[in-house]
């Protein structure tokens, strides 16, 4: 049975307020019957990605003030929330709960601008999380879900759609799969420990390449693992690979080298593991309690993740929403698949830039050849996480405004007659009527010519 993907045909254009983009997704909001899931008094999380320090293309916080609001106005309490990160490179601004809130306000997300909390779903140290079996798993075998999404009555998965590094597409799968675990869940889908697919296990570790300490690099190399793994020694380097956690923290510091790689194995195995936690997390907070929206706006090549964002490698494509987040992926990506590339962007870097290509194999996942940008959706289609076959239903845009809430929705007369009555901002007392001291009459003919003398 194909899963109904709800859209407008708007192709994320906006020429008017009924089709902005904060009203397109409340719309859909209401076409994929999420309002139905809420009843009074349910806590209802928003988990979105806040986006890295000095990232740019992570989603505007409206949208999450705006789903905040109609959650408030259906009776529900809403909080948004994300989750700590793994440590992953040599510095890592959202790897503890204190350095998320930072970095969530500097990106504008906060109780001021959200109308609502925003939490940090496991904590301190990415360990206030709830254990699940996930007896289906095709990797895992168990999951660990942030507390806070996992005891939510409600969850609405609000995801900026881009390519990934990892995860090859960072959809709605991967923000559930990645961004619902707790860190400690986290390693579990990075494959730490892993016997097979972990990076203990799978890297191909040269340390006849390494210089030792003659390297200039050296002191970055044994401060990046937070477990200590790595010792650089006078001529060489030794790692601790059974040990490995699989934070990823090593790669940036030991790759460039060629001391380590980042196995592909790895990479597939994390992507499929994905689609076993986004299913752990869905079966915990129930199914039929669980809504999804992407946003495919502003499609960087990489993740919200990474501390920059380049161009988008298309235009934008729309907004998507639904229950099945494997169907939602595949509308997605399909849609991305078959825009033009960007002009000038990376999409055309790796000569992927026409209609029809694969955009995020080429252009996101740059470290493996012709990675499948699937992986996540195909795993998901075999653990019972949802359906690659899915049916486009096209909405109207919003036609009651009163959804997206004004402050006050009076009109102009009513609001603002009162104010200008004791205050008139236009001086028509003074210049005879005029206002102000301005030329009557100039030669606009001659400035708006093309060469600014009348020709
Ligand atoms: S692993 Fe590479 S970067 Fe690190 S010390 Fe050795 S040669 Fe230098
Ligand atoms: S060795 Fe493992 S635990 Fe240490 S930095 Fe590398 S990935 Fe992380």
């Amino acid at each position: 049975m194909p899963s109904p993907v709800y859209t407008l045909n708007t192709a994320g254009r906006s020429h008017s307020g009924p089709t902005g983009l904060v009203p397109q997704m409340l719309a859909l909001f209401e076409a994929a019957g999420f309002a139905e899931m809420i009843s009074p008094g349910d806590a209802v999380a928003i988990k979105l990605h806040c986006g890295e320090w000095n990232n740019t293309a992570y989603l505007r916080p409206v949208y999450a003030r705006a789903l905040a609001d109609r959650v408030k106005a259906l009776g529900g309490r809403p909080f948004v929330c994300d989750t700590v990160t793994q440590t992953y490179g040599q510095i890592s601004p959202r790897a503890t709960g204190l350095d998320l809130l930072i970095t969530a306000e500097r990106n504008g997300y906060s109780a001021a601008t959200l109308g609502c909390p925003f939490l940090v779903a496991d904590g301190y140290n990415g360990t206030d999380d709830l254990r699940v079996d996930v007896p289906q798993g095709f990797l895992l075998k168990e999951a660990y879900i942030a507390k806070a999404i996992a005891l939510a009555d409600v969850l609405i998965v609000l995801t900026h759609f881009k390519g990934h590094p990892i995860g090859v597409i960072g959809g709605s799968v991967k923000n559930l799969g990645i961004g619902a675990q707790s860190r400690r869940g986290k390693h579990n889908v990075h494959m730490g420990g892993h016997p097979t697919y972990g990076l203990g296990a799978a890297t191909d570790f040269h340390p006849e390449r390494c210089q030792g300490r003659a390297c200039p690099k050296w002191e970055a190399c044994e401060a990046c693992c937070p477990w200590g793994l790595f010792h650089v020694t006078e001529t060489s380097i030794e790692w601790e690979r059974e040990k490995c956690a699989n934070c990823l923290s090593h790669l940036g510091a030991t790759t460039a080298c060629g001391v380590c790689d980042h196995p592909e194995v790895t990479v597939k195995a994390t992507c499929a593991a994905m689609a076993d936690a986004c299913l752990a997390t869905m079966e915990t907070v129930g199914r039929d309690k669980v809504g999804f929206i992407n946003m495919a706006i502003d499609i960087s090549p990489f993740c919200d993740c990474v501390g920059f964002a380049d161009m988008p490698l298309t235009p934008n494509v729309g907004i998507f929403a639904g229950r099945d987040p494997v169907a939602l992926d595949k509308a997605t990506l399909d849609a991305v698949t078959a825009a033009p590339g960007m002009p000038g962007s990376a999409a055309f870097d790796y000569e992927a830039g026409e209609s029809g290509a694969h955009k995020f194999s080429a252009a996101s996942a740059v470290h493996y050849e012709d990675i499948s940008e699937e992986i996540q959706l195909h795993t998901g289609a075999l653990n019972g996480l949802g359906s690659l076959e899915y049916e486009l239903v096209t909405v109207p845009p919003l036609a009651n405004a009163s959804l997206y809430s004004y402050p006050d929705a009076r009109r102009n007369r009513e609001k603002y007659g009162p104010i200008f009555a004791k205050e008139d901002p236009f001086p028509g007392e003074l210049y005879d009527g005029k206002g102000y001291h301005r030329v009557d009459v100039v030669d606009l003919d001659r400035v708006s010519s093309t060469n600014g003398q009348g020709e």
